[in-house]
């Protein structure tokens, strides 16, 4: 059989190969690193976390923790691996990055129906079934030749990265571990306090903090950069308001400063970066500050006066399909049959959700090579209802979206008990609906033997 071509090895497109692998399907895995990194890229293996090391919520009741159930379920390589690398962050599913990187790259590269190809492909292949997997920092040829097959609509935003410290350069005489409201383990984060006087003083640095000019962006862009809302660098965040950051990133509310007993007037958080406890990021504080004005007003908060960075923050512009119309719910191109888009390029937002994105177009492809037709992904669980909202979107603009329950079908009946008990109805009906998606797809391993094995 025709190998079909996968472009880009990021969450989405080890996904996708993974799972047209697991149909039985030889796949062409080609990958730019090490040869050429985008500007957000540093790490040589494959499906890198960018910015933070977090893959959110791990509880049901929230939608990407659903999500992440569903591919779990699903025999997500992601996610199998994410579990497997898992580092201590409370009710949070966070990786040692590293660890992670290193066994999505070990697994593809040991699969015998992959073979990986270091190169970059400067253009969507003329014919063949390929699913273009690039990322949202796509640039040169490869993106002219994806704005060229749409006509030039293309659409875009700013997305930025939080620092990382050194865990030995934090003042523990000052941060105290503590995850809110007790959950997880306490030394999951590190949290710097407030005082009102600490705040005002760090509140007007930010403010009026120097930011870095956007390379190659146009005027417009430069005064006013469309940002993502759900990762708004920090000094855009603070120029909402006075409290805008106390009610969000610094909230203190149950993180009590063992010193006081009290929660403090603000905090900052420090999540855990690795396994060894050695980095440590600031959650909430992805910024497009230069560097020296990170290390002058990050250093202004309590505990991270000396604080050595391994990374600064930096801001990027991510480019997406104006996929209603263009996409179908199996991220296929309407206009070209066979030939598929998978991650954050489509309009999906999220480490899980690209990696969700490229599950289903990774099954599709491998149909499609099948000879069979794509099948639908139901919109009542969440990996289908992000294919469904990226191929019709809603009313206006469209816009990336996060996993949300606001993107699923309404339950049948009214369930009593709040928002909690909506969202576990909704977890309930997603489930069950993974369970029989997973025996249409993959069939019975028991009675199929290997072939649509599982991940592990
Ligand atoms: C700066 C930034 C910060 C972000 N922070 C977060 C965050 O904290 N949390 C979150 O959930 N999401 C975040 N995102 C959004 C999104 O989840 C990530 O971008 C995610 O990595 C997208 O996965 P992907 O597979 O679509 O693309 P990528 O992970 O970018 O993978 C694309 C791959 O394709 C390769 N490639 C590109 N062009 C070619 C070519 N022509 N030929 C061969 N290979 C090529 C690249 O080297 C890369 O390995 C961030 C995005 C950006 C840009």
């Amino acid at each position: 059989m025709k190998p079909i071509r996968v472009i880009g090895a990021g969450l989405a497109g080890c996904e996708a190969a993974w799972q047209a692998a697991r149909l039985g399907v030889p796949v062409i895995l080609s990958e730019m690193k090490p040869k050429r990194f985008s500007p957000a890229h540093v790490y040589p293996g494959f499906a890198e976390l960018v910015c933070s090391n977090s893959l959110r919520s791990a509880q049901l009741s929230n939608a990407v923790g659903l999500l992440k159930e569903e591919m779990r379920r699903l025999g997500s390589l992601v996610i199998g691996s994410a579990d497997k690398t898992q580092v201590p962050a409370g009710a949070a599913l966070a990786v040692d990055r590293k660890a992670f990187s290193d066994l999505v790259t070990s697994r593809i590269a040991s699969n015998p129906l992959i073979t990986v190809r270091e190169e970059e492909v400067a253009e969507i292949p003329a014919d063949g079934v390929t699913v273009i997997a690039t990322g949202p920092l796509t640039d040169g040829k490869m993106a002219e030749s994806v704005s060229a097959l749409f006509g030039g609509d293309q659409l875009s935003f700013f997305d930025a990265v939080a620092p990382i410290v050194d865990a030995a350069s934090v003042d523990t005489s000052i941060a105290y571990f503590a995850s809110r409201y007790g959950k997880g383990e306490p030394t999951d984060y590190l949290n710097c306090p407030m005082t009102r006087e600490q705040y005002d003083v760090f509140y007007d640095a930010l403010l009026h903090a120097e930011t870095a000019p956007l390379h190659d962006f146009d005027a417009e862009a430069q005064k006013e950069p469309n940002v993502f809302e759900g990762c708004m660098p920090v000094e855009v965040m603070a120029k909402r308001g006075y409290d805008t950051l106390r009610y969000g990133p610094m909230k203190p509310i149950g993180l009590p400063d063992p010193k006081t007993g009290r929660e403090p007037y603000a905090v900052v958080q420090l999540r855990r970066e690795n396994t060894a406890g050695t980095a440590y990021n600031l959650v909430g504080f992805q910024t497009h500050l230069t560097y020296g004005e990170q290390k002058r007003v990050f250093g202004l908060i309590p505990g991270l006066a000396n604080a050595s960075y391994f990374r600064f923050g930096v801001m990027h512009r991510n480019t997406f399909i104006n996929s209603p119309s263009r996409l179908s719910a199996q991220y296929e191109t309407l206009s070209r049959k066979g030939l598929f888009f998978a991650g954050q390029i489509t309009g999906v937002e999220g480490y899980v959700e690209s990696a969700a994105s490229g599950f289903i177009s990774g099954v599709s492809a491998a149909l499609r090579a099948l000879g069979e037709e794509p099948i639908d992904f139901p919109a009542e669980t969440v990996i289908g209802s992000l294919g469904h909202y990226v191929s019709s979107g809603w009313i206006g603009k469209f816009q990336p979206m996060n996993a949300s329950f606001g993107l699923l079908p309404p339950l049948e009946k009214k369930v009593k008990g709040g928002k909690r008990a909506r969202n576990d109805e909704f977890a309930n009906r997603s489930l069950t609906a993974v369970g029989e998606l997973g025996k249409r797809i993959f069939g019975n391993p028991e009675k199929e033997g290997m072939n649509r094995e599982n991940t592990d």
